[in-house]
């Protein structure tokens, strides 16, 4: 018995060392949410001390951070990528990623990504939003002020709708809906997109090529979903990018895990062992 357990998980690693990128120089991209500059720690919220430790091991491991623009010079001009690259994103536009993740990314010289959600940034003109139940996010001077150095903004709906629940064309008055907001509020925004609640029409082929054509026909060349996956390079496909979730429940060796692009053997087996 335990001879058949064994074969099995050496199959099931070897079928995910050919599919995880890492070793074969591909991009991870990481996804949080929160940032918490307290103790508290949940699925969306990682804390500034947990966050400090991913930080320092990425740079010890001597990976480099990468902006969206670097990834689309890289697709579109074949720029080349620097050795071990590694992209951060954010997703929402919560307000704690100015005040408790800005500074550290000044601190340990990390670039971040932002998908921001039009209509929940913090204007005179959208009081009405005010409490978003989702929490607190960035004001415009805010979200200004980190443009000029550390962080680049891409799109993430105006009211982090599901565009898998909507039918094409309100997903186009939704991408351009999003856009002349961002743009009106003087917010420099890099032509990518990250879909909400990770995924787009998984099951629906034709719906999600229809998709991808909208968001080319508006100018958006770069779409992320969460798969848990490390990309290989060349990215495969421009609109169905992989991004993992990092997790403020994570243990530090489960973040490390997830960087090399194992952290869905890691779930599997603790599906197996429940
Ligand atoms: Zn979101």
């Amino acid at each position: 018995m335990i001879y058949i357990i064994l074969a099995f998980l050496i199959v099931i690693a070897a079928i995910y060392i050919i599919k995880m990128g890492a070793a074969f120089g591909g991009l991870p991209v990481l996804n949080y949410h929160k940032i918490s500059s307290g103790n508290n720690a949940d699925f969306l919220t990682v804390n500034t001390a947990e966050l400090r430790k991913h930080f320092n091991y990425l740079n010890k491991m001597g990976y480099t951070t990468i902006f969206i623009s670097d990834v689309l010079a890289h697709i579109e001009q074949k720029k080349p990528l620097p050795a071990k690259p590694v992209m951060i994103t954010l997703d929402d536009g919560y307000r704690d990623n100015y005040t408790s993740l800005y500074p550290l990314l000044k601190e340990y010289n990390i670039k971040a990504n932002i998908f921001l959600v039009g209509g929940f940034i913090q204007s005179p003109d959208n009081k009405h939003q005010d409490p978003n139940p989702m929490g607190e996010f960035l004001f415009v001077h805010e979200a200004l002020e980190m443009s000029k150095d550390m962080v680049e903004f891409g799109l993430h709906t105006y009211s982090h709708q599901s565009y898998s629940k909507l039918s094409l064309p309100e997903i186009d008055a939704d991408l351009k809906k999003t856009k002349e907001r961002l743009q009106k509020l003087g917010i420099p925004v890099q032509p990518c997109h990250a879909y909400t609640f990770g995924a787009y029409n998984q099951k629906d082929d034709n719906k999600r090529q229809a998709m991808f054509e909208l968001l080319q026909q508006n100018d958006v060349r770069l779409a992320f979903r969460v798969s848990n996956w490390v990309d290989k390079l060349p990215i495969q496909n421009n609109y169905f990018v992989s991004r993992i979730h990092v997790s403020g429940l994570f243990s530090f060796f489960t973040f490390k895990v997830a960087v090399w692009g194992f952290i869905k053997i890691i779930n599997r087996f603790e599906k197996i062992m429940k």
